[in-house]
Parts: structure tokens; C-alpha cells; sequence
């Protein structure tokens, strides 16, 4: 089972995997972006890990509240309302709530991946976050307590690797239209930063 401590965990190893990859989530924002991605996520997950880090929590929702509230006001961008969105939607399923098992959680980025796009109006192959976010959610939906957590990482490289060939509708990639293609998507790459991380909590 999942608790605030396994949260902490999962915020602590995101923070490292996007400082040690700032200048991969860069280098992909400078090709069909503003190239501002990596600091964004660096900016953000640092605030986060300080924030949480000095304080203790009673339930996942407060946890995830400060995760989510954290990045909305640190990072300036699409990704920061974005990614806080997510965490506030995973607050609110789990508020009250010391610990949940897998279909809990399961249920709770469902909501989480809705926000997403409700908040970006943006749908699977639009070539976003979407994209990694959406199969992931799926697979831990239907796969339950049964998880297979390398599954979980391959398949959310896998939905990355197909963002190359996708044409972006949402975003700033949207401005280049078809010469999107050929590029992944950045967001799409921390996301799967994200689950990875998510993924080596649950080992
Ligand atoms: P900005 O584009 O404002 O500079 P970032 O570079 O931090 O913000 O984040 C860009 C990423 O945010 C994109 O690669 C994409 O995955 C995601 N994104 C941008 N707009 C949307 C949207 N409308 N819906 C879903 N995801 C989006
Ligand atoms: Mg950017
Ligand atoms: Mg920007």
C-alpha cells in the first residue's frame, strides 16, 4: 500500500531524475517549443521536495495538495497548471485517506489524467502529456493489484517514442504544425519521468 511516506519517495526520485535530465527536457522544448522545460520541472520538483520535506502529513490528500498547489505557483508554463492540476485531482480522490492499494490509486489518476485534459483541452495524439498519461492510466485500471511495475515503464517509453510521429495540436509544438513531427514531446518525457518514479515506489 501507498502511503504519504512512499509519496515523499516518489517526489524525492522525480526531483533527481529532472535535475540530472534539465538539459534532455531542455534540449526537446528548444525543438518544437521555448525550450524552457527542463528548468520548469527542475524549478518545480525542487520547491516541491523543499516543501515536503519540512512537513509532516496526515492523509494523501493534504500530501498531494501541497505537491499540486506547490507547482502551480513555482512554475510558470502550461506544464506547471498542468502537472498541479493532476496532483490536486489525486488529492481530492484520496483526501482522508492515511494509505491506498493499487485500484485506489488506479481510480485516482484517473481523475488526475480527466483534469489534465479538461484543464489543456486536449485528447490521446494530440501530441501532450496526454499521450503517456492516457495508455498509463489504462494499463493501471485494468491491470489492478496484478501490476506488473516494469511493465508500467516500458510502455510508458513506448507511448513516448510514438509522440515522434505525432503532429501537435495543443501547445506551443501546435505553432509548428506539421514540422512537429519528427520531435517527441517534452511533456510527454517528463511524464515518463513521472511514472518511472511512481513505478520504483511500488517495487
Ligand atoms: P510552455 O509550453 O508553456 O513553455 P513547458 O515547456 O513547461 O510549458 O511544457 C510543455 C509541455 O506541456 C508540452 O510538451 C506538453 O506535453 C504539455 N502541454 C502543453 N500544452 C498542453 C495542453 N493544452 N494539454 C496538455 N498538455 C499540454
Ligand atoms: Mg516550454
Ligand atoms: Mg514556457
Amino acid at each position: 500500500t501507498f502511503d504519504a511516506a512512499c509519496g515523499k519517495q516518489w517526489m524525492i526520485a522525480m526531483n533527481k531524475t529532472v535535475q540530472e535530465k534539465k538539459d534532455v527536457l531542455t534540449e526537446l522544448d528548444q525543438a518544437v517549443g521555448d525550450g524552457d522545460h527542463g528548468l520548469n520541472m527542475a524549478r518545480g520538483f525542487q520547491e516541491v521536495v523543499n516543501k515536503i520535506d519540512a512537513n509532516e502529513y496526515e492523509d494523501l490528500g493534504s500530501f498531494f495538495s501541497e505537491v499540486g498547489m506547490t507547482l502551480i505557483s513555482t512554475v510558470g508554463g502550461a506544464s506547471g497548471p498542468l502537472y498541479g492540476t493532476a496532483f490536486i485531482k489525486l488529492a481530492a480522490q484520496l483526501k482522508g485517506r492515511k494509505q491506498a492499494d493499487l485500484p485506489v490509486l488506479a481510480a485516482a489518476f484517473s481523475a488526475a489524467l480527466e483534469g489534465i485534459k479538461a484543464r489543456g483541452r486536449a485528447e490521446a495524439g494530440d501530441k501532450t502529456m496526454v499521450d503517456v498519461w492516457e495508455p498509463i492510466v489504462t494499463h493501471l485500471l485494468k491491470r489492478g493489484e496484478l501490476l506488473q511495475v516494469e511493465e508500467l515503464t516500458r510502455l510508458a517509453q513506448e507511448k513516448l517514442e510514438e509522440t515522434k510521429n505525432l503532429h501537435a495540436k495543443k501547445g506551443r509544438a501546435a505553432y509548428l504544425g506539421k514540422r512537429s513531427i519528427g520531435h517527441l514531446d517534452p511533456g510527454a518525457a517528463s511524464s515518463v519521468y513521472l511514472f518511472t518514479a511512481f513505478a520504483d515506489v511500488l517495487k
